[in-house]
């Protein structure tokens, strides 16, 4: 990787052992000439791939003896631009320890000076226009060094020796506080009068990393319902920064493995189970258990949140679901409705990333969304490609993947492509991506649904330039994606379940056993279809979902006095009739909408304001201490049919008994556990395999996912689930990359 500090170590190294030569990166890394006594050359060797300074990774060290040169002193060359392969961009790293350090020294230059950085943190891919990652390539290119800083940059023995971003109160940007309309606010220290606007309850837009931020203090339900009401986002929980680890467990139980998420330099938004009484306002989190949870990674944070002292709200500054604002004159424009004041900067954005999620699950980490910190970091490919593929992602929580040999690079989240400017930045990602891995894709792979705008721009593209088109069946997607984030070809018992997914039937699929390996699939078994009625609709209003699964459960007389049928007598029997004919009414095994239906039928939620709301709601609401289990029958046929009702009618049955709420939905949860395992023994009794792979969405329920992996585990079966792609549509991409390189590579 570029800019890592990896030529200075290699200097120091070669200079301790008084060593000779010099080293230079190339277009394929880094190469090093070193002469002097066999002992000491051996040494070098060894301790060069041992300890790295830590944002280097070594991939692998190759010697070749060559004459003496008689070489005197050791020496840094200069790098070489062009050629095929680049070295890689490496991700956004939070602050180090000893720019930390300088940063609270009221003796150094560069006290609370909020854009501090070195060869070991700070800005990578954000502010990267063009390769090779040099400063004139950043957006740092219009803040030329000063003298001090030039000479840091210079010495090979200093921690900034040839770190582009490198820059000083003297020399780089400043920090600015502004008002609404764009007018500079009283004071002269930006940070301590945003932190005082921010305990008055006031909404600040704070210029991050990847984009603008909204925050608001944590514990002040005031400013936290200013800021939902103003954002129009009803329920969808708030991200939260707290100070340090100290702070951030008044908020959050925190065991080790989320200690090391959260204290990584990538540092991502964690998912800790809420501390009871923690001080943190109803509206940041609505109704969960869990709140997410981030730790400082830039300067300017550090500063905010020591001067602040509680924790505080970081949401993306956007509107509703538009993408994240990145440029200063669209951030004030989009989000001056919304903030009071803006806490702002002179450093430009050059690519809008958001901040990643992720969650500790079994002692692994399980990442939800994965993006700033993470990227442009490529994913290790279980097989190399023989051609460059671009897969074009999904059309919610949408990433691209571009791939070539034995690396894939996920993209950052680009997210739910249902608008002009969220497909901009998918097309300039896309482009950015190609010229800064210079990789010209000669396959493009894409999902089966014809009316996807990613699907959409495959089919452009392939009439614009000499590309193969390879379409991907989204749920063989999935089950590939969490293959390659293990390593593995299968073949397998692929388990993907999610809320809709193009099938190959053209019906809506959703709930999958599928017997796959990267190449190809066969669908083993599903969920019974049931009809979706008024489509999109029914997605939005999981009642609809619960009348339909009432009238199959009940055969058309369910019992009277349930409040889903009460609450929505209005177009009750309007919306059967439409399932019931089949007019407007596409048909889906998805086991997203069973968990709607079950949500709705209890009264959880009828309507949701996010993807999924009704599903995570029945999960938090369960007790995790319930262990009795609906039934679920698995029909003889094939491909099998689970019966999704059975599990609706057991609930309804409990609900008309008076069973309690989270009894109800620990029984659902462990009737599905019960049914996904039932359906692996049959797919394991007909194929003979016994490792299964769990993807999807669904699968980011860590109630159900438990449950899942203890009942496969007694039965025998080898299980594998995600960690570094997400489950959900953001590891879509990198699946469709691997199906499709292997179908070219097998030449069909
Ligand atoms: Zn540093
Ligand atoms: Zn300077
Ligand atoms: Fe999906």
């Amino acid at each position: 990787m570029q800019g890592v500090g990896f030529r200075p170590f290699v200097h120091g190294l070669a200079c301790s052992l008084g060593l000779a030569g010099f080293v230079g990166n190339d277009t394929a890394g880094v190469f090093i000439e070193v002469e002097g006594p066999a002992e000491k050359v051996e040494r070098f060797v060894s301790d060069l791939g041992a300890r790295p300074p830590p944002l280097a990774v070594v991939d692998k060290v190759s010697v070749e003896a060559v004459e003496a040169a008689g070489d005197r002193g050791f020496v840094i060359v200069p790098s070489e631009a062009a050629g095929e392969h680049r070295a890689l961009v490496s991700p956004d790293t939070a602050t180090c320890e000893e720019c930390l350090g300088e940063l609270f020294d009221p003796g150094d230059r560069r006290y609370r000076y909020a854009f501090v950085n070195c060869t070991n943190c700070g800005p990578r891919f954000t502010i990267v226009r063009d390769v090779p990652y040099d400063r004139p390539s950043t957006t740092m290119a219009g803040f030329p060094m000063c003298p001090e800083c030039e000479s840091e940059y210079g010495d090979p023995t200093d921690r900034r020796f040839h770190a582009e971003a490198t820059c000083c109160p003297a020399c780089g940007p400043s920090l600015r506080l502004l008002g609404r309309g764009g007018a500079a606010l009283d004071g002269d220290d930006p940070i301590k009068a945003a932190a005082a606007l921010l305990l008055e309850g006031k909404v600040v837009a704070v210029k991050g990393l990847g984009g603008y931020h909204l925050a608001a203090l944590a514990s002040s339900p005031l400013a936290t319902e200013a800021l939902r009401a103003r954002k129009h986002r009803e329920d969808k929980p708030f991200a939260v920064m707290a100070a340090d680890l100290a702070a951030a467990r008044e908020v959050g139980q925190i065991g080790a493995t989320e200690e090391e998420l959260l204290t990584s330099p990538r540092r991502p938004i964690v998912l800790l189970r809420r501390r009871p009484g923690a001080e943190v306002a109803p509206a940041v989190a609505p109704g969960n258990r869990y709140l997410g949870v981030m730790l400082p990674y830039t300067p300017l944070h550090h500063l905010l949140a020591r001067e602040l002292g509680a924790p505080f709200v970081l949401t993306s500054g956007n509107v509703s679901d538009e993408p994240i604002a990145y440029l200063d004159g669209d951030a004030r424009r989009r989000l001056s409705g919304i903030a009071d004041a803006f806490l702002a900067h002179d450093r430009p954005v050059h690519t809008r990333t958001d901040d990643s999620v992720t969650r500790a699950f079994g002692g692994r980490e399980m990442v939800l969304r994965r993006s700033r910190g993470f990227v442009p970091e490529p994913v290790p490919l279980p097989r190399p490609l023989s051609r460059p593929v671009l897969a074009c992602g999904a059309e919610l929580k949408n990433t691209f993947c571009l791939a070539k040999g034995k690396r894939a690079f996920v993209s950052h989240h680009i997210g739910d492509l249902e608008n002009y400017e969220t497909l901009r930045s998918f097309e300039e990602g896309i482009s950015h991506y190609e010229r800064l891995l210079d990789v010209r894709p000669e396959i493009v792979a894409h999902d089966l649904h014809p009316e996807y705008l990613s699907t959409k721009y495959a089919v452009r593209l392939a009439g614009a330039q000499p590309v193969e088109l390879v379409g991907v069946q989204h749920h063989h997607a999935h089950v590939a994606s969490c293959l390659a984030d293990n390593a593995s070809t299968g073949p397998v018992i692929g388990v993907a379940f999610d809320g809709l997914g193009f099938g190959t039937d053209a019906t809506m699929w959703g709930g999958e056993f599928l017997v796959a390996d990267l190449l190809s699939f066969e669908r083993a078994g599903s969920f019974s279809p049931v009809a979706m009625p008024g489509g999109a609709a029914a997605v939005r209003e999981p009642w609809r979902m619960a009348a339909v699964y009432l009238d199959l459960a009940f055969a058309g007389d369910p019992p009277g006095g349930l409040a889903v049928a009460r609450d929505n007598a209005a177009r009750w029997e309007q919306v059967l009739s439409l399932a019931r004919s089949g007019t407007n009414s596409p048909l889906t095994s998805s086991a997203g909408r069973l968990f709607d239906a079950v949500s709705a039928a209890l009264g959880i939620r009828y309507r949701v304001n996010y993807e999924g709301q009704a599903a995570v709601e029945l999960e938090q609401l369960a007790d995790p201490e319930e262990h009795r289990v609906y039934p679920c029958s698995v029909g003889e046929g094939e491909p099998f049919r689970l019966a999704g009702a059975d599990l609706l009618r057991a609930a309804v049955d409990d609900l008309s008994a008076g069973v309690d709420l989270p009894l109800i939905a620990a029984r659902f949860h462990n009737g599905l556990a019960g049914a996904v395992v039932a359906g692996c023994e049959r797919v394991r009794g007909r194929s003979g395999i016994n490792q299964v792979a769990l993807s999807g969405g669904v699968f980011q329920n860590v109630l159900l996912l438990g449950r899942v992996l203890d009942g496969l585990a007694r039965q025998g079966f080898e299980v594998l689930v995600h960690s570094r792609v997400p489950p959900n549509d953001g590891g879509i991409s990198l699946g469709q990359a691997v199906v499709a390189g292997a179908r070219k590579a097998g030449g069909q």
